[in-house]
């Protein structure tokens, strides 16, 4: 956590929440909750490869006793009982959930979560694609967004927004963190691919560093997002591909998830 006063900071240090990218999410209006946010690493975790070791996607073909005890670390370390953690079952589609308490299991055709009740933490799993973490600290309202390719060329950052504005929230007020995700010099297509997703997102559009057609899909969320009208825009410029610690479908394969969690603490 940046913020010293954070109390989870010293419960975060050495856990699965690592403190140069667990970031508080700015001033809040009531000092007694405040957004908070962070994004796991593979390390400290219970999974045997390829899913070693802090697995958190229970779709992946890793042991489910594995994938529980580790979750259920996540939740000790964040404070909250497990079933305070909202899962998703992630399709790349532009599906928005606005939660208010626990859920029984994972949100079926989801790809963004919504709350502002606290104490509920805000769950999205990724390898590759880009979890995208908003604050509105004034409101008092987070979300937490799967965006690979498709969900950003579907728009599922725009749904957001929408879903956190009908709670109150206002894009000025609101901060982005861009999570850990595949760079644009890593992340090669097809040129007619990357022009779909230019379409939407022009800055996306880089060369991979063979010089071929690639995606920056980080660059093209913070190009929506301030155009959106979103205040400010964090990177967390580690890229899943280059960085062991991380998952990563592309490189590997067969392999874990990380976790971008955000809830109001
Ligand atoms: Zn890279």
């Amino acid at each position: 956590m940046e913020d010293p006063r954070a109390p989870h900071r010293s419960r975060a240090r050495g856990g699965p929440l690592h403190g140069g990218h667990a970031v508080s999410a700015g001033p809040a209006a009531s000092p007694a909750v405040r957004p908070r946010r962070g994004v796991t690493d593979r390390r400290g975790g219970r999974s045997a490869s390829p899913y070693d070791t802090f697995n958190l996607g229970a779709h992946v073909g890793d042991d489910p006793g594995a994938v529980a005890s580790n979750r259920e670390r996540l939740a000790r370390e964040l404070g909250v009982p497990g079933e305070r953690l909202v899962w998703m079952e992630q399709v790349h589609g532009t599906g928005v959930a606005v939660v208010d308490g626990p859920v029984e299991a994972p949100l079926p055709a989801t790809d963004a979560l919504v709350t502002r009740t606290p104490g509920l933490v805000l769950c999205v799993l990724t390898a590759d694609c880009v979890p995208v973490l908003l604050a509105d600290p004034v409101a008092g309202v987070v979300a937490a967004v799967h965006a690979g390719r498709e969900g950003v060329r579907q728009g599922v950052v725009p749904a957001t927004l929408a879903a956190m504005r009908g709670l109150g929230s206002r894009p000025g007020d609101t901060t982005a963190l861009l999570g850990p995700a595949v760079c644009g010099a890593d992340y090669e297509v097809p040129r007619a691919m990357q022009a779909e997703v230019a379409r939407v997102a022009p800055a996306a559009a880089v060369r991979t560093r063979t010089g071929t057609p690639g995606l920056d899909l980080r660059a093209g969320l913070a190009e929506l997002l301030t155009r959106a009208g979103v205040a400010q825009v964090v990177h967390d410029p580690r890229c899943t591909v280059e960085d062991r610690r991380l998952f990563s479908h592309r490189r590997d394969g067969v392999t874990g998830r990380q976790a971008g969690v955000t809830w109001l603490g």
